[in-house]
């Protein structure tokens, strides 16, 4: 990565840096400021094999490097370059913070070293829907012409886009409610939070926290604070952040918009915020089967998209084109095969209730594949909420009594299969279970609720096991 575009105004020639944390951010992180001048220590809790390899990289070309303890602020830290995930009540920051030092995060980190003519960022924030919400950003904008590129939370780093050879006019960024805690004076061109709901907070420390944290997006935008008219918490933290002067507050709803907010019309999604005579007049932006896949929620993150995208200029036409050229990333209500008038949707990716929430609303009847880490959730709502719906309910995973005794409260009615096995074939037997339960027109639905770890590597490979099991199922009539 060439660090061409610096921002000439901080001077780090030995400048006393320590990063906190080897990893995805963390290197590229100590090697940028090291390349900069900064005098830097790495610090990581961890001293395996891996860690030492990479530290002995870092090393090699002038980088201190402390295995195994992270807790320690090194004698005349200036700066601390935090990876995102770590806690805020470490040792190391309360150190910091008493001693007077400021804490970054990577985000924090590639705002502070953008050019003066870098791309400003329209940057997404919620509990679920951002990825995809980003990526249709990032296709509506390019559909307009725009250079640009989804960056952040999606696993393209920040530090890459601000500081390499590639040029942009606007970047769509995904922030983590991590990332956002330790940017202080990250100010976006405009900013969305889609939704609220709990998740991470033994991190955060409390609901609270978590929705500030969040809220940081919103600090000092120039033109637009997107939030949910669905979800008043988000309207909410536009309310309480402190933006420049003459910055619009624009609502996304699933129902007609009112002035200043973007909707749904028939089977259109409409304008009514970056329009002449908003209290008149709405712009037809596009028809609500350009999103892919159509479910409520996803149209949802399209109107959010479209918002940030108006807000930067783009024309209608665009939101249109760039909307039916978005392609949803794997294990997100991704249709797997119709096999005898049943669909199988892999939604792997509804890793908390709040997500999968989403997905059972978008169908009826259902049969549920559900369970794996619960999180510390709790699954009363959610069941109570699709009770009506489910058909039936395949239960797997090391938490899944939670769900069973939700369904027993709430759903007594419903056929629970309750799959004691968590070997590599337990994921062919929850889909010959749900087949077996399933009528022609219902919909089997793996929107788990939980974690994958207990049984999958990630939620890909849990993803990856249904669609197997169902591509089997449709090639032979056995998973
Ligand atoms: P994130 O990047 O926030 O994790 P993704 O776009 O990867 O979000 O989607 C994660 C999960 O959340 C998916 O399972 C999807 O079905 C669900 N989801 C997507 N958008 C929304 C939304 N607007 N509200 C609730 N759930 C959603």
């Amino acid at each position: 990565m060439g660090i061409r575009k610096v921002s000439e105004q901080l001077d780090w020639q030995g400048k006393r840096v320590t990063v906190a944390g080897l990893g995805v951010s963390g290197i590229p992180a100590a090697r940028v400021l090291h390349g900069l001048g900064a005098v830097v220590t790495v610090v990581n809790d961890g001293d395996d094999e891996r860690s030492r390899a990479q530290a002995a990289e870092l090393e090699a070309v002038g980088i201190t490097v402390r295995l195994g303890d992270g807790a320690t602020l090194p004698p005349g830290t200036e700066l601390i370059v935090t990876a995102p995930g770590w806690k805020p009540d470490k040792p190391l920051f309360l150190a910091a913070e008493a001693a007077g030092v400021e804490i970054w995060g990577d985000v924090e980190l590639a705002w502070r070293l953008r050019g003066p003519d870098a791309a400003p960022w329209l940057a997404v924030t919620g509990t679920n829907g951002k990825t995809t919400t980003v990526r249709m950003l990032a296709s509506i904008l390019e559909a307009a012409g725009l250079r640009t590129a989804a960056v952040g939370n999606i696993g393209v780093s920040l530090l890459d886009a601000v500081l390499g050879d590639e040029e942009y006019d606007v970047l769509a960024v995904e922030l983590s409610s991590y990332q956002l805690h330790w940017a202080p004076s990250l100010r976006a061109h405009s900013a969305a939070v889609l939704n609220l709901a709990p998740d991470h907070l033994d991190w955060h420390g409390s609901m609270d926290a978590y929705a500030a944290d969040k809220g940081r997006i919103y600090e000092g935008n120039r033109i637009a604070c997107v939030y949910n008219a669905a979800d008043k918490a988000t309207e909410d933290l536009v309310r309480e952040a402190d933006v420049e002067e003459g910055c619009r507050a624009i609502g996304f709803t699933l129902g007609t918009p009112g002035p200043s907010q973007l909707g749904v019309v028939d089977d259109l999604l409409v304008d009514r915020a970056f329009v002449a005579d908003r209290q008149k007049n709405a712009q037809e932006l596009a028809q609500v089967s350009d999103v892919q896949p159509p479910a409520p929620h996803n149209v949802a993150n399209a109107l959010a998209a479209a918002a940030l995208a108006r807000a930067f200029g783009v024309e209608p036409k665009a939101v249109r084109e760039g909307l039916r050229a978005f392609r949803p990333d794997p294990h997100r209500i991704e249709l797997v095969e119709e096999i005898q008038g049943v669909t199988y949707v892999d939604d792997s990716k509804a890793t908390n209730t709040h997500a999968a929430e989403a997905s059972l609303a978008a169908y009826d009847p259902i049969v549920w594949i559900a369970g794996g880490l619960a999180k510390g959730a709790t699954f009363d709502e959610l069941v109570q909420g699709s009770a009506k719906r489910l058909r039936g309910v395949v239960l797997i995973g090391q938490d899944r009594a939670l769900i069973a005794e939700a369904l027993a409260r709430h759903a007594p009615e419903v056929p629970v299969v309750d799959l004691d096995r968590t070997d590599t074939g337990a994921m062919s037997a929850a889909v010959r279970e749900a087949a077996a339960l399933a009528r022609p027109g219902d919909t089997v639905l793996l929107a788990p609720a939980c974690a994958s770890m207990d049984m999958f590597a990630n939620y890909n490979k849990r993803g990856e096991a249904f669609a197997d099991a169902v591509r089997a199922l449709a090639a032979t009539g056995d998973a």
